[in-house]
Protein backbone atom coordinates (compact mmCIF):
# COMPACT_ATOMS: atom_id res chain seq x y z
CA UNK A 1 0.00 0.00 0.00
CA UNK A 2 1.51 3.42 -0.91
CA UNK A 3 1.62 5.86 1.73
CA UNK A 4 3.12 9.43 3.03
CA UNK A 5 5.87 8.40 5.01
CA UNK A 6 9.40 9.32 5.24
CA UNK A 7 12.32 6.90 5.86
CA UNK A 8 13.02 8.02 9.22
CA UNK A 9 9.57 7.51 10.70
CA UNK A 10 9.63 4.12 8.85
CA UNK A 11 13.66 3.26 9.73
CA UNK A 12 15.29 5.95 11.48
CA UNK A 13 16.52 6.29 14.98
CA UNK A 14 18.42 9.61 16.36
CA UNK A 15 20.27 9.70 19.13
CA UNK A 16 20.20 12.68 20.53
CA UNK A 17 21.91 14.25 23.75
CA UNK A 18 19.11 13.21 26.28
CA UNK A 19 16.86 11.07 24.64
CA UNK A 20 16.28 9.24 20.89
CA UNK A 21 14.12 10.55 18.35
CA UNK A 22 12.74 9.32 15.06
CA UNK A 23 14.88 11.83 13.17
CA UNK A 24 17.30 15.25 14.01
CA UNK A 25 15.02 17.78 11.18
CA UNK A 26 13.52 20.22 13.39
CA UNK A 27 13.91 23.31 11.53
CA UNK A 28 10.79 22.60 8.94
CA UNK A 29 7.34 24.40 9.66
CA UNK A 30 6.33 20.94 11.05
CA UNK A 31 9.23 21.78 13.59
CA UNK A 32 10.48 17.21 13.99
CA UNK A 33 11.18 16.68 17.44
CA UNK A 34 9.22 12.83 16.95
CA UNK A 35 10.31 10.82 20.88
CA UNK A 36 10.99 7.60 20.93
CA UNK A 37 12.48 7.46 24.27
CA UNK A 38 13.13 10.15 26.96
CA UNK A 39 15.34 10.71 29.40
CA UNK A 40 18.14 8.25 27.17
CA UNK A 41 21.77 7.87 28.33
CA UNK A 42 24.02 5.12 26.46
CA UNK A 43 21.80 2.28 28.05
CA UNK A 44 20.30 -0.91 26.57
CA UNK A 45 17.11 -0.49 25.10
CA UNK A 46 13.64 -2.16 24.67
CA UNK A 47 13.05 -2.82 21.27
CA UNK A 48 9.74 -4.39 22.05
CA UNK A 49 8.84 -0.90 23.59
CA UNK A 50 10.61 1.08 21.18
CA UNK A 51 9.39 -0.10 18.06
CA UNK A 52 5.65 -0.23 19.41
CA UNK A 53 6.43 3.52 19.33
CA UNK A 54 7.35 3.62 15.59
CA UNK A 55 4.74 1.21 14.76
CA UNK A 56 2.06 3.89 16.15
CA UNK A 57 3.89 6.53 14.09
CA UNK A 58 4.23 4.57 11.21
CA UNK A 59 0.26 3.15 11.40
CA UNK A 60 -0.79 6.75 11.77
CA UNK A 61 0.85 8.00 8.32
CA UNK A 62 -0.66 4.57 6.83
CA UNK A 63 -4.24 5.86 8.17
CA UNK A 64 -3.24 9.68 6.60
CA UNK A 65 -3.51 11.00 9.99
CA UNK A 66 0.20 12.99 9.23
CA UNK A 67 2.17 13.30 12.84
CA UNK A 68 1.90 16.92 13.50
CA UNK A 69 5.86 17.07 13.60
CA UNK A 70 6.12 15.72 10.23
CA UNK A 71 3.86 18.61 8.55
CA UNK A 72 5.71 20.63 6.19
CA UNK A 73 9.27 18.43 6.02
CA UNK A 74 10.69 17.74 2.85
CA UNK A 75 11.53 14.20 3.61
CA UNK A 76 7.48 13.59 3.52
CA UNK A 77 6.82 10.94 0.32
CA UNK A 78 4.34 8.81 -1.35
CA UNK A 79 5.32 5.22 -1.86
CA UNK A 80 5.13 1.66 -0.93
CA UNK A 81 7.00 1.16 2.67
CA UNK A 82 8.73 -1.51 4.15
CA UNK A 83 6.90 -3.15 7.13
CA UNK A 84 9.67 -4.85 8.85
CA UNK A 85 10.71 -3.51 11.71
CA UNK A 86 14.34 -3.00 11.53
CA UNK A 87 16.84 0.84 11.60
CA UNK A 88 19.04 1.77 8.59
CA UNK A 89 19.08 5.75 8.86
CA UNK A 90 20.96 6.33 12.26
CA UNK A 91 21.98 9.72 13.24
CA UNK A 92 24.54 10.53 15.68
CA UNK A 93 23.87 14.30 17.18
CA UNK A 94 24.42 12.85 20.96
CA UNK A 95 28.26 14.50 21.21
CA UNK A 96 27.59 18.32 23.48
CA UNK A 97 31.45 18.97 23.75
CA UNK A 98 33.50 20.98 20.92
CA UNK A 99 36.70 22.24 20.51
CA UNK A 100 35.47 25.27 18.35
CA UNK A 101 33.39 27.84 19.80
CA UNK A 102 31.68 29.06 16.84
CA UNK A 103 30.03 32.38 17.26
CA UNK A 104 26.70 31.44 15.58
CA UNK A 105 26.77 28.08 17.62
CA UNK A 106 23.15 27.24 19.52
CA UNK A 107 25.56 24.94 21.93
CA UNK A 108 27.86 27.83 22.61
CA UNK A 109 25.45 30.52 23.06
CA UNK A 110 23.67 28.05 25.68
CA UNK A 111 26.73 26.10 27.14
CA UNK A 112 24.77 27.05 30.82
CA UNK A 113 22.23 24.80 29.67
CA UNK A 114 24.54 21.97 27.85
CA UNK A 115 26.92 22.08 30.68
CA UNK A 116 24.53 20.04 32.60
CA UNK A 117 24.20 17.73 30.55
CA UNK A 118 26.46 13.97 30.68
CA UNK A 119 27.85 12.43 27.91
CA UNK A 120 27.37 8.67 27.15
CA UNK A 121 29.13 6.38 24.88
CA UNK A 122 26.40 4.88 21.84
CA UNK A 123 28.79 1.54 21.18
CA UNK A 124 27.20 -1.16 23.68
CA UNK A 125 23.51 -0.28 21.88
CA UNK A 126 25.35 -0.17 18.49
CA UNK A 127 27.02 -3.48 19.09
CA UNK A 128 23.61 -4.60 20.54
CA UNK A 129 21.66 -3.59 17.37
CA UNK A 130 24.25 -5.21 15.09
CA UNK A 131 23.73 -8.54 16.96
CA UNK A 132 20.18 -8.38 16.89
CA UNK A 133 19.98 -7.63 13.38
CA UNK A 134 17.84 -4.30 13.97
CA UNK A 135 20.75 -2.37 12.58
CA UNK A 136 20.92 -3.14 8.93
CA UNK A 137 23.25 -1.67 6.16
CA UNK A 138 21.70 0.52 3.26
CA UNK A 139 20.32 3.73 4.53
CA UNK A 140 22.83 6.11 5.84
CA UNK A 141 24.85 7.31 9.18
CA UNK A 142 25.23 10.84 9.80
CA UNK A 143 27.08 12.39 12.60
CA UNK A 144 26.55 16.08 13.89
CA UNK A 145 27.17 17.41 17.71
CA UNK A 146 29.50 19.16 18.88
CA UNK A 147 32.37 17.46 17.51
CA UNK A 148 32.20 13.61 17.31
CA UNK A 149 36.12 13.15 16.79
CA UNK A 150 36.46 14.11 19.83
CA UNK A 151 33.92 12.14 21.80
CA UNK A 152 36.31 8.91 23.28
CA UNK A 153 34.13 6.14 21.33
CA UNK A 154 34.35 8.10 17.96
CA UNK A 155 36.99 5.73 16.41
CA UNK A 156 35.52 2.72 17.29
CA UNK A 157 32.05 3.68 16.44
CA UNK A 158 33.18 4.46 13.05
CA UNK A 159 35.44 1.20 12.58
CA UNK A 160 32.15 -0.71 13.94
CA UNK A 161 30.13 0.78 11.66
CA UNK A 162 32.34 0.31 8.80
CA UNK A 163 32.75 -3.42 9.36
CA UNK A 164 29.49 -3.65 9.14
CA UNK A 165 28.99 -2.50 6.10
CA UNK A 166 28.07 0.79 6.19
CA UNK A 167 28.86 3.03 3.25
CA UNK A 168 26.62 6.24 3.42
CA UNK A 169 28.11 7.89 6.49
CA UNK A 170 28.42 11.54 6.54
CA UNK A 171 30.39 13.20 9.27
CA UNK A 172 30.25 17.34 10.20
CA UNK A 173 33.42 17.97 12.04
CA UNK A 174 35.44 21.45 13.04
CA UNK A 175 38.08 19.30 11.37
CA UNK A 176 40.61 20.50 14.05
CA UNK A 177 40.85 17.05 15.07
CA UNK A 178 42.30 14.44 12.93
CA UNK A 179 40.81 11.10 12.80
CA UNK A 180 42.56 8.13 11.92
CA UNK A 181 39.07 6.25 11.41
CA UNK A 182 37.74 8.82 8.93
CA UNK A 183 40.79 8.71 6.71
CA UNK A 184 40.23 4.77 6.88
CA UNK A 185 36.63 5.05 6.15
CA UNK A 186 37.39 7.40 3.33
CA UNK A 187 40.04 5.41 1.61
CA UNK A 188 37.01 3.12 1.45
CA UNK A 189 35.13 5.50 -0.01
CA UNK A 190 32.02 4.56 2.68
CA UNK A 191 32.23 8.03 4.53
CA UNK A 192 32.08 11.81 3.62
CA UNK A 193 33.38 14.50 6.08
CA UNK A 194 32.24 18.04 5.93
CA UNK A 195 34.66 20.12 7.65
CA UNK A 196 33.08 23.82 8.37
CA UNK A 197 35.88 26.53 8.55
CA UNK A 198 33.77 29.37 7.27
CA UNK A 199 36.70 31.48 6.44
CA UNK A 200 39.38 31.94 3.50
CA UNK A 201 42.29 33.18 6.27
CA UNK A 202 43.34 32.66 9.35
CA UNK A 203 42.09 36.43 10.91
CA UNK A 204 38.35 35.76 9.72
CA UNK A 205 38.59 32.22 10.88
CA UNK A 206 39.59 33.34 14.74
CA UNK A 207 36.47 36.00 14.46
CA UNK A 208 34.38 33.26 13.42
CA UNK A 209 35.53 30.19 15.45
CA UNK A 210 36.97 32.12 18.65
CA UNK A 211 39.78 29.18 18.38
CA UNK A 212 43.31 29.34 17.25
CA UNK A 213 42.87 26.22 14.45
CA UNK A 214 43.04 27.41 11.06
CA UNK A 215 46.33 25.77 10.05
CA UNK A 216 45.35 22.80 11.48
CA UNK A 217 42.23 22.56 9.93
CA UNK A 218 43.73 23.18 6.75
CA UNK A 219 45.96 20.91 7.18
CA UNK A 220 43.43 18.04 8.31
CA UNK A 221 41.18 19.20 5.04
CA UNK A 222 44.38 18.13 2.91
CA UNK A 223 44.89 14.70 4.61
CA UNK A 224 40.72 13.89 4.13
CA UNK A 225 40.95 15.52 0.47
CA UNK A 226 44.16 13.22 -0.61
CA UNK A 227 42.76 10.05 1.24
CA UNK A 228 40.87 9.36 -1.51
CA UNK A 229 40.58 11.80 -4.99
CA UNK A 230 37.98 9.22 -6.55
CA UNK A 231 35.35 11.82 -8.57
CA UNK A 232 34.80 14.62 -6.34
CA UNK A 233 36.66 13.30 -3.32
CA UNK A 234 35.30 12.54 0.28
CA UNK A 235 36.09 15.64 1.86
CA UNK A 236 33.91 18.71 1.62
CA UNK A 237 34.48 22.14 2.48
CA UNK A 238 31.81 24.64 4.34
CA UNK A 239 31.07 27.67 4.36
CA UNK A 240 28.91 29.55 6.36
CA UNK A 241 27.81 33.03 5.04
CA UNK A 242 27.92 35.67 8.20
CA UNK A 243 26.59 39.03 7.19
CA UNK A 244 29.58 41.60 7.89
CA UNK A 245 32.06 39.02 8.83
CA UNK A 246 33.24 37.17 5.60
CA UNK A 247 30.15 38.37 3.27
CA UNK A 248 32.15 39.27 0.60
CA UNK A 249 33.83 37.57 -2.75
CA UNK A 250 37.76 38.05 -1.52
CA UNK A 251 36.92 36.19 1.64
CA UNK A 252 35.07 33.71 -0.54
CA UNK A 253 37.63 33.66 -3.34
CA UNK A 254 40.91 33.25 -0.29
CA UNK A 255 38.32 30.23 1.13
CA UNK A 256 38.05 28.47 -2.19
CA UNK A 257 41.76 29.01 -3.45
CA UNK A 258 42.44 27.26 0.38
CA UNK A 259 40.71 24.36 -0.82
CA UNK A 260 42.03 23.84 -4.27
CA UNK A 261 45.07 24.13 -2.80
CA UNK A 262 44.62 21.04 -0.55
CA UNK A 263 43.39 18.76 -3.28
CA UNK A 264 39.40 19.33 -2.51
CA UNK A 265 36.69 19.30 -4.83
CA UNK A 266 33.64 19.35 -3.22
CA UNK A 267 32.24 22.58 -1.47
CA UNK A 268 28.80 23.59 0.32
CA UNK A 269 27.33 26.31 1.33
CA UNK A 270 25.01 27.80 3.80
CA UNK A 271 23.90 31.16 5.23
CA UNK A 272 23.90 32.05 8.88
CA UNK A 273 20.93 30.40 10.17
CA UNK A 274 19.60 32.72 13.30
CA UNK A 275 20.43 36.01 10.87
CA UNK A 276 18.52 34.29 7.55
CA UNK A 277 15.23 33.86 9.92
CA UNK A 278 15.02 36.96 11.19
CA UNK A 279 15.37 38.63 8.14
CA UNK A 280 14.16 36.26 5.66
CA UNK A 281 11.40 38.89 4.05
CA UNK A 282 13.86 41.53 4.06
CA UNK A 283 17.14 39.86 2.79
CA UNK A 284 19.37 42.05 0.33
CA UNK A 285 19.51 40.75 -3.19
CA UNK A 286 23.23 41.12 -2.74
CA UNK A 287 22.90 37.68 -0.79
CA UNK A 288 21.77 35.98 -3.41
CA UNK A 289 24.00 36.91 -5.56
CA UNK A 290 27.07 35.91 -3.23
CA UNK A 291 25.20 32.27 -3.36
CA UNK A 292 25.33 32.58 -7.32
CA UNK A 293 28.77 33.99 -7.55
CA UNK A 294 29.82 30.58 -5.08
CA UNK A 295 27.84 28.55 -7.85
CA UNK A 296 29.23 29.77 -10.81
CA UNK A 297 33.19 29.84 -9.09
CA UNK A 298 32.53 25.98 -8.50
CA UNK A 299 31.11 25.43 -11.63
CA UNK A 300 33.96 27.35 -13.39
CA UNK A 301 36.47 25.20 -11.30
CA UNK A 302 34.62 21.75 -11.73
CA UNK A 303 33.75 21.40 -8.05
CA UNK A 304 30.61 19.74 -6.78
CA UNK A 305 28.94 22.34 -4.49
CA UNK A 306 25.93 22.07 -2.19
CA UNK A 307 23.58 24.13 -0.98
CA UNK A 308 22.57 23.69 2.47
CA UNK A 309 18.81 24.50 3.39
CA UNK A 310 19.30 28.48 3.64
CA UNK A 311 21.26 28.96 1.06
CA UNK A 312 18.97 26.65 -0.61
CA UNK A 313 15.79 28.39 0.13
CA UNK A 314 17.46 31.95 -1.11
CA UNK A 315 18.51 30.49 -4.42
CA UNK A 316 15.08 28.80 -4.87
CA UNK A 317 13.06 31.90 -3.54
CA UNK A 318 11.61 28.98 -1.23
CA UNK A 319 11.68 27.86 2.84
CA UNK A 320 13.07 25.01 4.05
CA UNK A 321 13.14 25.87 7.02
S1 LIG B 1 8.85 13.58 8.01
FE1 LIG B 1 10.58 14.89 8.57
S2 LIG B 1 10.25 15.41 10.72
FE2 LIG B 1 8.97 13.62 10.25
S3 LIG B 1 10.24 11.89 10.85
FE3 LIG B 1 10.53 12.27 8.68
S4 LIG B 1 12.37 13.54 8.53
FE4 LIG B 1 11.60 13.63 10.64
S1 LIG C 1 31.81 23.22 15.37
FE1 LIG C 1 29.58 22.95 15.52
S2 LIG C 1 29.16 22.32 17.63
FE2 LIG C 1 31.24 23.16 17.58
S3 LIG C 1 31.03 25.29 18.18
FE3 LIG C 1 30.95 25.20 15.94
S4 LIG C 1 28.76 25.04 15.39
FE4 LIG C 1 29.00 24.54 17.60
Amino acid sequence: MKYLSCRYIEHGMDFEHTRLETCCFTCHSGGGHITLKREYAGESINWEELFEKKRKYRQDHRNGNLTPNCAGCVFLEEKEWDEEDYINYLQFNYWILCNSKCSYCYEVQNKKLFDKIKPYNSVPVIKEMIEKNILRPGGEVSFGGGEPTIAPEFDDLIRLLTANGFKNMRIHSSGIKFSPAIEEAIKKGVLNVVISIDAGCEKTYKTIKRVNAYKKVIENMKKYAMANQTNYGYMTSKYIIIPNVNDNRKEIDMWIDSVVKVGGKWLALDIEDVWYKTNRSIISPYYLDLVNYVLDKANSLNMKIELYDRARGLKEGKNFI
